[in-house]
This record gives C-alpha cells, structure tokens and sequence, in this order.
C-alpha cells in the first residue's frame, strides 16, 4: 500500500509516521522548507476541557489523544533524542466576574462527568499555588489531567522521526491538483509530475480547501488567525496552564510562558497587528497582571483550520475511493494529532477504527 499524504503540519507529520510505523509505503508532500508554520506557532496546550465551550461530542476522542500523549511523546524522544517536554502540569480555569463564576461551575458539572478529579478550588488555593494570577478572581477550577508540549520541539522530532523512518518526503514542493480515475484517486499532481499512490490525505490545514473544491468536495473550511505572545524574564513562575475567558498563559520548561490568543478573521495574512498585541496585553492584565513586568520575547502568528461546527474532518470522502481527509482541527490540532493519526491509519489500512470518530464525518455539510 502507498499513501500520499499533502502537509507537512503536525496532522499530516503524525499520520506519514503512523502509517510507515504499520508498513505502508508513504510520500509526503509539503510546499515549504519546513512544514507546519500554524503547528510550530501554537501554543501547544493538551487540553480537552478548558478551551471547549461545553459538553462537545468531540470530548471523548480529545480524551483518547490526551491518554495516547504520553507514549507518543516517549516514542518520539526515543526515536529522534528530541524532548517535547510533555508536562501533564494540569490547567487552573478563574473566573473574575460573577457570571464567568456561574459559567465555570456550569462548565464543572459536564467536565466531570469524564474527570472525576476535577474540582472547585478556592480563590486563595489558586493563588497559593499560582502567585502570578489576579488577586480579584472570584472562582477557580483544578483541571488536573491536562498538559502540554513544547510544539518547536515537537514539530522538529516529527519531522526528524519521518526521515529516520524513510517516508519520503519532498519539501518545497506544493500539491497542484489530486488526480482521480473512474472514481478512484490515483496520486497527486505537483510541478514535477504525478506522484502516484493507492490512497491520498489531504492533510493540508487552512488550505485544505484548494485542493477540495476542483473533485466538488464540500467541505467549508476558514483560516483564523492567531496570535500568541512569548513571555520571558517573569517576576514570578507559572507551573501551570492558567486559563480565563479572555486568554492563557502556558508555562515552558525554560521559564517562559506563551501568552494566548487571539481569533481574527484576517484570510492567509500572517502578520501580526498592533492591535493583536493590544488585545492580549489587556487580557494579560485581568489575568496576571504581575506579568506585565516580564519581557516580550516575540510573536507566534499562526492559520487554525476552521470549521462551521469548530470539529475537524477525518475520514473517507465519499464519491473517490482511497481520498481521505485530515483537515480543519482548528483550536485543537495538537491535542488531537495522535488519536487522529491511529484513526485515519485504522481508516485506511482496516477500513475502520474504534476511535470515536463519528462527529468528524468529512462527508457532513455534503449531506
Ligand atoms: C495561536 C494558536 C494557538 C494554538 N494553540 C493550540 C493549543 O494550545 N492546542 C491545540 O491543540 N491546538 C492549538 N492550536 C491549533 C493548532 O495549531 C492547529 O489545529 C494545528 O496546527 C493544525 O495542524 P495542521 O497540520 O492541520 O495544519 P498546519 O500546521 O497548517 O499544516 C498544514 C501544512 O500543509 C501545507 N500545505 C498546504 N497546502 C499545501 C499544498 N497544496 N501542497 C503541499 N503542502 C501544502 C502547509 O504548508 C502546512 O505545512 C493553535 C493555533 C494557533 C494559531
């Protein structure tokens, strides 16, 4: 079996390598020196609970990936010698308003049913263990399972891992066009001819949807900008991923934190605004305004993949046998990267796959 995968982001990466791992012949193609700008710039965050707006039924395949996070991050160090410094530090969620505190603990309620462990702290619990956060907060939540990774180490050990692995991989090199024959995918077109393949995975992020449109695939997809602030020479630590309404702060094991996000609908511009910097800056200052008083490092700017429904597409697309689809994680890529890469391995090496796949049907805004 030969697959060509399309994007060398952290989706296409993990899933080349899964498939190579379980035998496959695979090519990947990606249009840049080095693939996944969006992948690299995130903020890395392992989290199923704190950035999901409610009881999602995406929540049981993100806690799928977080279980497969610790393996895949050992694997990985020992494949390439690269630590992607995978902490399961857990996240502390406040509240600065009355209504962000009913909001938090109705957020409880869902979160555990499936993290019995997760629990209301006191505000002055919160700030014992986390001095950095603002002495106004109102309510706080311990959500202890989740974690995070360093993802300019993690990119750089997929990408090290692919060559130890001998996927072949042509960088700097886009995919033109998908090629089908009588219903059936038979490789990709680049500027150097067709790369021939028994299945093919658009795993191409914001992206993706050039590639879709000329097969007449329906399947929406917008690029949200996001921008992240680097932090270094803090007053006081950060150990854990503290998360409000208005942004987050992730710890890094070199002592400085990431400072997110922003959403915008900007197109494929990646610049970064004044007005970026403004915006979480404010945030910074209701949620640890001590870390005002640190130094910006630099921006991180990244393309999430959006969709309609914020759920990403994984699957079979229907109408072209072998055309799989691994796009549009949108706000959870990272999170999602291992459980989505054993999915779409499952899909296409066994034609079907215990995970839980069903909300991420490619097929669903077709019907
Ligand atoms: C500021 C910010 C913070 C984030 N924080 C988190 C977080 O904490 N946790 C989390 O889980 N997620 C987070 N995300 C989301 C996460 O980064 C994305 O969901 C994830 O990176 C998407 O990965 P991808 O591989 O699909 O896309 P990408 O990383 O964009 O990779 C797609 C690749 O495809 C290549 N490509 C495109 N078209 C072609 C073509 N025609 N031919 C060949 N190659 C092509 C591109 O060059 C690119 O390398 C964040 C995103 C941003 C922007």
């Amino acid at each position: 079996m030969r697959v060509v995968v399309i994007g060398a982001g952290i989706i296409g990466s993990a899933i080349a390598l899964e498939l190579r791992q379980r035998g496959a012949e695979v090519v990947l193609i990606e249009s840049h020196a080095e693939g996944g700008h969006t992948s690299t710039a995130s903020a890395g965050m392992v989290n199923p609970f704190s950035l999901t707006p409610d009881d999602s039924p995406a929540v049981p395949f993100y806690l799928r990936s977080l279980q497969m996070y610790p393996e895949w991050a050992q694997q990985l160090a020992a494949l390439t010698q690269i630590d992607v410094e995978w902490r399961q530090g857990g996240c502390v969620r406040i509240a600065l308003t009355p209504t962000d505190a009913a909001y938090l603990s109705d957020s409880l309620a869902w979160i555990r049913r499936y993290e019995p462990s997760a629990m209301l702290i006191e505000p002055a619990v919160a700030l014992e263990w986390e001095p950095a956060l603002n002495k106004e907060l109102t309510a706080a939540i311990y959500l202890p399972s989740e974690g995070w990774v360093n993802t300019e180490r993690l990119m750089r050990a997929l990408h090290q891992a692919i060559k130890l692995k001998a996927v072949n991989l042509y960088s700097g090199v886009p995919a033109l066009c998908i090629e089908v024959a009588h219903g059936r995918v038979r490789g990709v077109r680049t500027a150097h001819g067709v790369i021939e393949g028994d299945a093919v995975v658009v795993a191409a992020g914001a992206w993706a949807g050039a590639l879709l449109q000329p097969l007449g695939i329906h399947a929406p997809l917008e690029p949200v900008r996001g921008v992240i602030l680097k932090l270094g020479d803090l007053p006081v630590p950060v150990r854990r991923i503290l998360s409000s309404p208005l942004g987050y702060l992730v710890p890094r094991a070199d002592g400085t934190v990431l400072l997110g996000a922003t959403r915008e609908q900007a197109g494929f511009d990646l610049r970064a605004p004044a007005e970026s910097y403004a915006y979480l800056l404010q945030s910074l200052a209701r949620i640890a305004p001590v870390l005002l008083h640190s130094t910006v490092v630099g921006p991180m700017t990244g393309l999430r993949p959006d969709t309609p429904d914020h759920h990403p597409y994984i699957g079979a697309v229907s109408g072209y046998a072998g055309l799989f689809l691994a796009a549009g994680h949108a706000y959870h890529g990272i999170l999602m990267a291992p459980a989505t890469a054993r999915a779409l391995a499952d899909l296409i090496l066994n034609g079907k796959t215990e995970l839980p796949v069903e909300p991420f049907d490619p097929n669903r805004f077709t019907r």
